[in-house]
């Protein structure tokens, strides 16, 4: 028997390879995004009753075959299921979007217990209020702040001043800066407006539970997507498109 430990985590896919093995893709909260095993998975109540669907968050049991060469989930005990997200479309929807993110980007084993943390509030206000269609993308700026990127959206990088004017700053996606609307004269800084710039530095100081409350109007809306979708492609090396998330 090899050495097993014990993994707090939060399913985001599984699938069956063989007539009664399990293949599950999970966010540990210590280790980050892994896959294992559960050999037997799908008809064994006792030893994974529940544990083996996606919206659930659960612990198990984790250990690796002989050579070493995968690991094997020996058992799980689910500690909740998210009811309210899968008898939802639309909700489940939201929560999918949610996971797929995570399962797309590169996250580095220091940030694994904040994004753990993170994507398990958004699952408890995914399952208990009404977010509406905007909330994953807050989930996913929220993500890239955590990993490292955060931007300072409150003053220029390059005077100093406060950025909530009249005027459009300009965001360097490269250096992950914003200057003002004097020193980014002439320079190729994408304009974002202090409304947007505003939101952005709200997410970086909020949590999930906060986001349910904010009504956005629609312009500030289509400038996050566009600011952050850029700022992810370059540096999460990722895009959104229809079928999903594309490493770019
Ligand atoms: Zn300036």
């Amino acid at each position: 028997m090899s050495m097993e430990s014990t993994d707090r985590a939060l399913i985001l896919k599984t699938g069956k390879f063989r007539e009664h093995d399990v293949w599950v893709r999970f966010l540990s909260a210590s280790r980050g995004v892994q896959t294992a095993f559960a050999f037997g998975g799908s008809r064994s109540r006792r030893r994974f009753g529940g544990c083996l669907e996606p919206f659930s968050q659960v612990v198990f049991k984790v250990g690796s075959n002989k050579t070493g060469t995968y690991q094997v989930l020996s058992e799980g005990s689910l500690v909740k299921s998210f009811n309210g997200v899968r008898g939802d479309h639309r909700k489940m929807g939201l929560a999918a979007n949610c996971l797929k993110f995570v399962d797309s980007i590169k996250l580095d084993t220091d940030s694994a217990r904040n994004i753990y943390e993170l994507l398990l509030d958004t699952l408890k206000v995914i399952d208990e209020k009404e977010p509406d269609d905007f909330f994953p993308l807050l989930f996913r700026a929220k993500v890239a702040f955590e990993q490292g990127f955060r931007p300072d959206f409150t003053i220029c990088s390059q005077c100093g001043k406060p950025l909530f004017g009249n005027h459009p700053s300009g965001f360097d996606v490269e250096k992950g800066t914003v200057r003002c609307n004097e020193c980014d004269f002439g320079a190729k800084g994408l304009p974002v407006g202090s409304s947007t710039l505003r939101m952005l530095s709200w997410i970086q100081d909020t949590g999930p539970s906060n986001w349910t409350s904010l009504e956005v109007p629609s312009d500030v809306r289509g400038e996050c997507f566009k600011v952050m979708d850029r700022f992810m492609a370059y540096h999460l090396g990722l895009v959104w498109d229809e079928s999903g998330y594309r490493r770019v």
